[in-house]
């Protein structure tokens, strides 16, 4: 199983010739990594733009077409050749009120229309002081995989991104993070099975650079990484996949 490195590049950057320009050094970079699976997440209007490197979208609806302003569908992106697509992050569950409940919807649609999904779980520093960590994790898989067959399963990637780690500068353990990819193949393997939380790829997000990339692979148990903030920077994130290799 490769280890897979997906770029978040969130709401950035502002232009085409800044976005071409960052994809063009990613692109250059990686060229050569061979152990690590790389996606490019930009926003929607970028996608066409770029070729030669796996792509992602950072959301979409769960309908399929119709009157719905504003929206994208899964269809819409498997058309330009998309392969997976976030769902979950906790960005679109803060600011834009994605309740389990839609999370569910959108990944099951993500689904059925042949892409893959990047599912996001992660508590916030009050559910983690709280002492609610666990529990918040498992009622945000079991609501979110609700319906999931255990074919459907190995076409989803889950992120385990703690909020109060993301864009804080403050990345989560080594340790604490290990517990919570072990305690979420635990609960896979609880609605699953054993084999199928084994060959689930678990994904580290939170403040992630190339300076601590390295151990999350190494040392806590994940396949990989989703990098928000350091994959803006074409450099720091080349480092990050090589870390990762
Ligand atoms: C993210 O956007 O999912 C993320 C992890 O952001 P950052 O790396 O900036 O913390």
């Amino acid at each position: 199983m490769k280890n897979l490195i997906v770029a978040n590049w969130k709401l950035n950057p502002t232009t085409q010739k800044e976005a071409k320009s960052l994809f063009e050094k990613i692109k250059k970079g990686v060229s050569r990594i061979k152990n690590a699976e790389v996606i490019i997440c930009p926003p929607f209007v970028y996608l066409p733009l770029f070729k030669g490197l796996t792509l992602g979208a950072q959301n979409c609806f769960f309908g399929e077409k119709g009157a719905f302003t504003g929206e994208i569908s899964a269809s819409i992106l498997k058309d330009l050749k998309i392969e997976y697509v976030i769902i979950g992050h906790s960005e679109r569950r803060e600011y834009f009120g994605e309740t389990d409940e839609v999370v569910n919807k959108k990944i099951k649609k993500v689904l059925q229309t042949g892409l893959k999904v990047i599912f996001c779980i992660g508590e916030t520093a009050e559910e983690r002081d709280a002492g609610k960590k666990t529990e918040v994790l498992e009622r945000q898989l079991r609501e979110g995989l609700k319906g999931i067959t255990k074919e459907e399963i190995k076409k989803i990637v889950v992120a385990y991104e703690p909020v109060w780690a993301i864009g804080t500068g403050n990345n989560c353990s080594v340790d604490e993070t290990m517990s919570s990819v072990l305690f979420i193949r635990k609960v896979i393997s609880t609605i699953y099975n054993r084999g199928i939380a084994d060959n689930t790829r678990i994904l580290y997000g939170g403040s992630v650079k190339s300076d601590n990339s390295g151990s999350y692979i190494k040392n806590a148990g994940a396949n990989g990484l989703l990098v928000g903030g350091a994959s803006l920077n074409a450099e720091e994130f080349n480092k990050i996949v090589k870390s990762a290799e």
